[in-house]
């Protein structure tokens, strides 16, 4: 058995309104949800309140950003403090949809990750290969690339749980194979092992992302270097309690 509890996040995106959002809470009350499996939902900064008030307690709230301070003039952005004065304890970071879709880069997404653990968030930062960088055979060298940029800020990885997500696989319902997923996993596991220590290499939770189903989640989840899912669209739906309990 692995030492790592299974984790499954949940990403809503920019999706539901309270009616939605009541719908989920609903079917995530039904379950039954697996007890060895820790679980989180991130969704959009203005319902964080409302869905921490109505959520079970068990359930982890992420925001789904924040910013890279704790105050100041930066119109538009949430303060990790603001995330913690919500009720809420998680943050999703470095998503592709940030840094593909608002430009940000990988500098950027690594001070956020340091400043979110110092104002005592958890963190879940994203990383992932693009399509032409797969077909180039440079996944490894991204997803490195991508580590190091977080390594100088990475502060605690006991509050780290981090997110391989191949681009390509993001809502296309293109999903890795497990055999491709549990290699690129492997390998950022054994980049820990080199570049931070054993201790955290074999404690860090590494969850896969990318057009997860309840038909796929499985398979998936036997391999031994994925400890859980990052999950888009399925989230939204029914569906996400059969991937909550994928390993049991
Ligand atoms: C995601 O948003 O992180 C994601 C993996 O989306 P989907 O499951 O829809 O591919």
């Amino acid at each position: 058995a692995s030492p790592r509890k299974f984790f499954v996040g949940g990403n809503w995106k920019m999706n539901g309104d309270k009616a939605a959002i009541d719908g989920i809470i609903s079917f995530m009350k039904t379950g039954p949800l697996s007890p060895n499996t820790e679980v989180v939902v991130g969704c959009p900064q203005c319902y964080l309140m409302y869905t921490r008030e109505h959520m079970p307690a068990n359930i982890g709230i992420a925001a789904q950003n924040c910013y890279k301070v704790a105050k100041g003039a930066f119109t538009g952005e949430i303060s990790p403090a603001m995330v913690k004065d919500c009720g809420c304890e998680w943050v999703i970071l470095g998503h592709s949809e940030r840094r593909n879709v608002f430009g940000e880069p990988d500098q950027l997404i690594s001070e956020k990750v340091g400043h979110a653990l110092e104002a005592g968030l958890k963190v879940i930062p994203c990383i992932g290969e693009k399509l032409e960088d797969r077909e180039g055979n440079r996944t490894q060298e991204v997803v490195f690339a991508q580590m190091k940029a977080l390594l100088p800020n990475i502060s605690d990885w006991s509050r780290v749980v981090l997110a391989y997500e191949p681009v390509w696989a993001i809502g296309t319902g293109k999903t890795a194979s497990p055999e491709q997923a549990q290699e690129v996993h492997a390998d950022l596991r054994q980049w820990l092992r080199d570049n931070v220590n054993a201790e955290v290499a074999e404690s860090t939770r590494i969850i896969y992302g990318g057009s997860v189903s309840a038909g796929n989640c499985q398979e998936l989840a036997k391999k031994g270097d994925i400890d859980g899912f990052l999950v888009g669209g399925a989230a939204l739906k029914p569906d996400f309690v059969q991937i909550i309990n994928a390993r049991g």
